[in-house]
């Protein structure tokens, strides 16, 4: 009898996981499971530490490689209305991990909602957002969460506050528990204004950064204290550099762009190039920012 006896209506075979990400590269999930509510959710995570299937969750692939192998393991890709559900109620948006990160910044807008439109141009899911505590020069997500709600390592539903969850730099305490909403409070104020600030800072990354459509998943490595990784990679000579079908941007060296003959390998050999570089030129160690699956 197989692990998923019982849940074959929700759980697929040797899925291609590129399809479900932003790099678009890399192998098949073993499994790929797309639970329909919370609780069938809780009850796979249950299964899946019962029968010790290695597993992870992807929302929307944004930052995330696959190796070429793809993963030996269950996937979790939590969709639907159920996991996408956003309710505003006065100055709190209450909103599900599966819903667009994007789209939920531009419905708070409307709203007439602000503070989140410093978050512009960050692709992906709420749960990916506050996995990662999604951010840039202007803020990050962290500072406007109140509570999240997560099933924990224990496959328990909890409620956590914004301070027990241990918002850094592109950091987190949430390893091997599955957010599955959070509740985000924002001010009342000028939606239009602040939509005009969200269009300057897309276009302050359009300036600066490769196109949104551009096969990546943002910045490779975290910035080191005080120095931004991107000005490092450049002044290693980085830009422009190519292995197979990956390029390090030549825009912003801390972006590498994948196009159409690439490999996984090509991206994790550039990655690993790219850091080898930046040791013997500073002897600073870079840290990825993306996951490697
Ligand atoms: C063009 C481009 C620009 C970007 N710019 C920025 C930027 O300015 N700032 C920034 O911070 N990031 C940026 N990123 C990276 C990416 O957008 C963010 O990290 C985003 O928050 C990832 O969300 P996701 O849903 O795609 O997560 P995924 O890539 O699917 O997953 C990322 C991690 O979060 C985990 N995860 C996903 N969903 C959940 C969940 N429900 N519960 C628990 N864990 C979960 C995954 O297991 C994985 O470890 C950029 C990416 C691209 C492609």
């Amino acid at each position: 009898m197989s692990w998923f006896s019982g849940f074959e209506k929700i759980v697929r075979t040797d899925v291609p996981l590129r399809e479900y990400t932003w790099y678009k590269l890399g192998g098949p999930a073993r499994w790929f499971c797309e639970p329909r509510d919370e609780d069938e959710l809780a009850a796979l995570l249950t299964r899946f530490r019962a029968d010790n299937i290695p597993w992870r969750i992807l929302g929307g692939g944004a930052n995330v490689i696959v190796r070429d192998a793809g993963f030996d393991g269950a996937v979790i890709h939590p969709r639907g209305p159920v996991f996408e559900r956003v309710e505003f109620d006065a100055e709190i948006v209450n909103a599900g991990a599966g819903a667009d990160f994007p789209k939920l910044i531009g419905a708070a807008l409307k709203h007439d909602l602000v503070g989140l439109e410093v978050l512009a141009g960050i692709p992906g899911t709420v749960g990916g957002a506050v996995r990662m505590n999604a951010g840039g020069r202007y803020g990050e997500i962290g500072r406007f969460v109140q509570t999240v709600r997560l099933l924990d390592v224990n496959s328990q539903f909890v409620t956590r506050a914004a301070d027990e969850v241990g918002f850094a730099y592109r950091h987190t305490n949430l390893d091997n528990c599955i957010v599955l909403g959070v509740t985000l409070k924002l001010q009342r104020g000028d939606g239009e204004r602040a939509l005009q600030r969200y269009r300057e800072i897309v276009t302050e990354k359009q300036r600066d950064q490769p196109a949104l459509a551009a096969r990546s998943a943002g910045s490779i490595f975290k910035n080191p204290p005080a120095q931004p990784a991107g000005r490092l990679l450049d002044e290693a000579g980085l830009k422009g550099v190519r292995i197979g079908g990956a390029e390090i941007s030549t825009r912003h060296a801390n972006f590498i762009i994948a196009y159409d003959d690439v490999t996984a390998d090509d991206v994790l050999n550039l990655i690993s190039l790219a850091k080898e570089r930046v040791r013997q030129a500073t002897g600073i160690e870079l840290e990825p920012e993306v996951e490697i699956w």
